[in-house]
């Protein structure tokens, strides 16, 4: 089964991802109608099915304007009516597996397209995370350890553009090994010179680089517990007190 998946951006620093194959198209959280519409008649293609990984204005606001001229089924968590792991099955398309990650919102899910694709949302961003308007940060936690349980080679395409300002925030925090993120650094420059695009990202670079997946490394332990004047002795706490810091910066 053939697909491509083209990035649309919309508003300062939103992404909707389109997949499509030669006739129809799966659109993950549609901000506008306008560049989605304008993408399916450039490209000859009718709308199969809209995903919508949780309900923040942002991701939602194209659906209504697809939805009357397309009549796409959609698929979301709104009312609790996905269960984690199961399978959702677009015709024409390889299988999508749904991955629950509560803690941005309650209803946030990933979506797994053909166990390669994590279209992440809200929850995981390249060397960042959500901020977790739920207040429950182990809820966050949690879903987070399940995404890094995928397959090291899963690329990632959250919904914003956010990773020059984490990369700023992951040096200002982690300022004594610069170096470490030397690699990176140059792979994303080349990206965002060619394209302003540093999406999608692979799981293996976030595991190495994302301060929010780094969680079992005690040195940044101690780095995260001078900074919040706290004492962290595993990895929760860590990954409570660096969502604070992050949400001051
Ligand atoms: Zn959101």
């Amino acid at each position: 089964m053939n697909y491509q998946i083209k990035a649309l951006r919309a508003l300062n620093d939103n992404y909707i991802w389109v997949i499509y194959n030669q006739k129809s198209a799966i659109v993950v959280d549609p901000t506008l109608t306008e560049s989605v519409d304008e993408f399916l008649q450039q490209n000859n293609l009718h709308l199969d099915s809209i995903l919508l990984t949780h309900g923040h204005s942002d991701h939602i606001g194209g659906v209504a304007g697809l939805v009357n001229k397309y009549s796409p089924q959609i698929v979301d968590n709104f009312s609790d009516q996905l269960t984690d792991a199961s399978n959702v099955q677009i015709d024409g398309f390889p299988q999508i597996q749904v991955i629950l990650t509560p803690g941005h919102m309650y209803e946030h899910v990933c979506y797994l397209f053909d166990n390669k694709h994590l279209f992440c949302g809200d929850t995981l961003f390249s060397l960042g995370c959500g901020r977790v308007f739920t207040n429950d940060y182990q809820l966050m936690y949690d879903s987070l350890a399940k995404l890094k349980r995928l397959d090291n080679n899963v690329l990632f395409y959250p919904a914003h553009e956010y990773t020059l300002n984490n990369l700023r925030f992951t040096l200002e925090l982690d300022n004594e090994n610069q170096e470490y993120y030397a690699d990176f650094i140059n792979k994303i420059d080349s990206k965002l010179f060619e394209k302003q695009n540093s999406l999608p990202t692979v799981l293996s670079d976030e595991l190495k680089y994302n301060l929010f997946l780094r969680d079992n490394d005690a040195r940044l332990w101690s780095v995260v517990g001078k900074k919040s004047e706290s004492v962290i002795t595993n990895g929760f706490e860590y990954f409570k007190q660096l969502r604070m810091i992050r949400n001051n910066f």
